[in-house]
């Protein structure tokens, strides 16, 4: 059941697990000091070994809530699994309080309100806490406040019963109040989250745009730098484009637009490997720890997929179809090198292809002293 609360999209499940993360420690302190207060004012009215137990439940749980804020997971399902965790972990502290009022005698009346109150301000107290979560501030509420309902209803005394039903419509108030913060909550972060994509994102290809591309440079160059691992960078312009403007029209010249941002697309292998538009009919691909042999594989079969659209062009160097032409280069980055060598070393060899005849991938060796043209042969044989 929890599961189907748990997010799908990993931006929000990151962002539920930060909040959670960030009140992880206060909340189980101020439920355990509510408990241990609790306990030094019924200590002479409770079974004592049956409070002692329930006191001694509380500060464990504390313990386990607390240690899992030290297990930092790396990955979308550990994340998942943390939330789900935490989730348990709130529904245990809940039926803790609502033991709470069973540990005690039955003609305690006014400590039996104390319990009853106690567990109804650690509910009422969660809501922003959990508000994050869909379900999470729910779950808390019954399983603190049915089973102490189900203690006041036992028995039918008017008394008790009235206190019980006064208790059940704290529960639908509270549980209504923790639904409507959930869905401002996470309403807020959906509209920011899809305002931040917008801004990252080509409004004509749905591409990511210049300074997403940008972003991504400059932390994946950091990553390269730690990790020692090649980064490659291909620069890709259209072939004869204004040509295809100027015979078709801006409409059709947009509508190509999409269907190449479609291929190139399709030819990404893997999730950390970024295609953006950068501007015009100019487009870039970043690919993380992929060597040059790599990257130039992935330059050829990009080529080989936009000459396959079978987009009509006779204005075209490949015979009566759109082409493009890719430049390359890979890089290791080493400390005092800066990330834009990169970018020029590729925007070179894209101006390089153009001047051999267009609908072509060149690539810049840039481990050469003096920088030299390289072809997947010299590639290979290396
Ligand atoms: P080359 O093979 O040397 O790259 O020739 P080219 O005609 O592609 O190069 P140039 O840079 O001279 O022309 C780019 C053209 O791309 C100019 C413009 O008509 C077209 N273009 C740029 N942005 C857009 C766009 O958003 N939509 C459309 N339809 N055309 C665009
Ligand atoms: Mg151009
Ligand atoms: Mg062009």
């Amino acid at each position: 059941m929890l599961d189907a609360w748990v997010e799908r999209d990993p931006r929000i499940l990151e962002r539920q697990h930060a909040h959670l993360r960030a009140h992880g420690f206060i909340y189980p302190m101020t439920s355990l000091f509510l408990a241990v207060v609790f306990t030094f004012i019924v200590r002479s009215e409770a079974r004592s070994g049956l409070l002692g137990l329930w006191l001694g439940g509380m500060v464990a749980l504390t313990a386990v809530r607390w240690s899992l804020l030290l297990w930092r997971p790396s990955r979308v399902e550990t994340t998942r699994t943390w939330i789900r965790i935490f989730l348990c972990l709130t529904v245990l502290s809940g039926l803790l309080w609502g033991l709470a009022v069973w540990v005690l005698p039955r003609p305690a009346l006014q400590w039996q309100i104390l319990a009853a109150s106690c567990a109804a301000l650690v509910v009422m107290g969660a809501v922003p806490g959990l508000g994050m979560v869909r379900g999470a501030h729910t779950v808390l509420a019954l399983s603190a406040l049915v089973p102490t309902i189900a203690y006041f209803l036992v028995g039918l005394e008017p008394e008790r019963l009235l206190i019980g039903m006064l208790l059940g419509g704290f529960l639908l108030n509270t549980v209504y109040a923790g639904r409507l913060v959930t869905a401002t909550m996470l309403q807020n972060l959906r509209d920011r989250l899809s305002d931040q994509q917008l801004a990252h994102q080509d409004p004509l290809t749905g591409l990511a745009n210049r300074r997403q591309f940008e972003l991504a440079l400059e932390q994946e160059w950091r990553n390269a730098l730690r990790t020692e691992r090649p980064l490659s960078l291909l620069m890709m312009d259209l072939d004869a484009f204004k040509d295809y403007n100027d015979r078709y029209g801006h409409l059709r010249g947009d509508e190509c637009l999409r269907t190449v941002a479609q291929v190139l697309r399709q030819a990404m292998r893997r999730e950390t490997d970024l295609v953006a538009r950068w501007g015009g009919e100019e487009f870039a691909c970043l690919l993380p720890a992929t060597d040059a042999k790599g990257a130039y594989r992935i330059a050829e079969a990009i080529r080989t997929a936009v000459q396959g659209a079978g987009i009509l062009h006779p204005g075209a160097p490949a015979g009566g179809v759109l082409s493009i032409s890719i430049g390359g280069a890979t890089l290791q980055p080493r400390p005092g090198q800066i990330r834009f060598m990169l970018v020029e070393a590729a925007d070179q060899a894209l101006y390089e292809a153009k001047r051999q005849g267009r609908n072509r991938v060149v690539w810049l060796d840039l481990e050469h002293p003096h920088g030299r043209y390289l072809t997947l042969v010299s590639l290979e044989m290396d």
